[in-house]
């Protein structure tokens, strides 16, 4: 679960759902994320300063005081989060406020401490690491001018914290490359972060869309390009899927082989692109009444399949029949002037024993029969024997 969380958290992952109130749920759980890790932050801080304390060099008041300055941080931005309370804001992580909290607290305790002062502008930096990327970069300027010049007086009034030996602890030179040295430093930190999460962003964001290039490629080699009916690869792997079923399980299966009756004519009167536009409106035409979880794939020129999971013979003829009515009533002079369209049918069972080959040669046999009929009809493969 934690790690779970911190994964997210350190690849800023999407919402698991879509939807503005997944996003909002999302949003709130990794602002309780960063709040719990600066508290984790706080309680390093703790330990170090615990040691400091044990060896002697601060009162014992100061880690103290540290712990309750860092609680109220926790108790403050974590309930305002929990409660959404900071979500009109312009940031509403909040993250400006809790970084001028975090910085406040390490000027005072380096006032009262100069002894340790070096501690306390290394959390400076781990600050501004943390922070200073999520801000707007003008902001994120705007807390370092701040934080520069209060520091810098800091480093200038008080220069035994700017661990400088002591004998050129009083010149005004040294002071001043202390206090602006500090400031450079803290502006190269800001700049260098923000180069290395924008790489970062950028490369997460190439992941994705190479992720989502794939997985449209994927869907390209599956799809018919003329119709967008799913072609004969797409097919293949949901037929030996639905033929599994049927031996694994005593469920039905059918497959409807469809052909146009007379194609070659319409593409002979009417031109080729014609043609086409009657296979594209076909497709459309039978997408717009497929059942939930039938399957229509287009099987070669002007032959489609139809696979039908979960139905026995009689219910796969009474689609079958409904598909055909619905296609010679079509107007399909919308198409082409003059032109009419039907198509035959034939309809196969799976058998516990069938190949894929097999099944849809049955379905081609039943197709035959119905062009031999005098097309525009439904025909059914005889059923084999158990
Ligand atoms: P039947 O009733 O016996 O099925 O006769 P038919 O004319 O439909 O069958 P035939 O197999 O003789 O002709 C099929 C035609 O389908 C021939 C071919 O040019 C055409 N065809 C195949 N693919 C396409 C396509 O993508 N676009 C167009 N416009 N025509 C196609
Ligand atoms: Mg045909
Ligand atoms: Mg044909």
């Amino acid at each position: 679960m934690l790690g779970s969380l911190v994964n997210d958290w350190w690849y800023d992952a999407e919402p698991a759902e879509a939807g503005p109130a997944c996003a909002a749920r999302h949003l709130r759980r990794q602002r309780l994320l960063v709040t719990s890790l600066v508290g984790l932050s706080y309680c390093v801080d703790l330990l170090v300063l615990g040691l400091f304390w044990r060896g002697g060099a601060i009162p014992g008041q100061l880690p103290a005081i540290y712990a309750a300055w860092a609680l109220g941080h926790l108790l403050v931005f974590g309930s305002v989060h929990a409660l959404g309370l900071g979500e009109r804001a312009a940031n509403p992580d909040l993250t400006g406020l809790q970084m001028s909290w975090a910085i406040a607290l390490q000027i005072g305790a380096m006032l009262w401490a100069p002894q340790i002062a070096g501690y306390f502008l290394g959390v400076i930096f781990v600050v501004f690491s943390f922070g200073a990327p999520r801000l707007p970069l003008r902001t994120a300027l705007g807390l370092w001018l701040g934080t520069a010049l209060a520091l810098g007086a800091v480093l200038w009034l008080f220069p035994v914290m700017g661990a400088m030996p002591l004998q050129w602890r009083n010149s005004p030179w040294v002071r001043t490359a202390a206090a602006a040295g500090f400031a450079s430093l803290l502006l190269r930190c800001i700049v260098l972060n923000f180069r290395a999460v924008s790489l970062h962003t950028r490369s997460l964001r190439q992941a994705a869309s190479l992720a989502a290039e794939a997985q449209a490629a994927r869907e390209r080699a599956t799809r018919d390009g003329l119709t967008g009916a799913l072609n004969r690869e797409g097919l293949l792997p949901l037929l030996h899927g639905a033929l599994d079923g049927v031996r694994a399980s005593a469920a039905p299966c059918c497959v409807a082989m469809i052909d146009i009756d007379w194609f070659k004519s319409i593409n002979d009167d009417l031109g080729h692109l014609a043609g086409d536009r009657a296979l594209r409106m076909l497709v459309e035409l039978l997408h717009q009444h497929l059942r939930a979880g039938d399957r229509l794939a287009r099987f070669g020129g002007e032959e489609f399949v139809l696979l039908m999971p979960g139905t026995c013979e009689p219910d796969a003829l009474e689609v079958a029949e409904r598909l055909r009515h619905l296609v010679c009533r079509h107007a399909w002079s919308q198409v082409a002037d003059g032109l009419t369209l039907t198509v035959s049918i034939g309809v196969a069972q799976a058998h516990r024993r069938d190949s894929a080959d097999d099944l849809l040669a049955r379905a081609d046999m039943a197709l035959y029969g119905a062009k031999a009929r005098g097309r525009n009809r439904c025909c059914v493969a005889m059923p084999l024997p158990d």
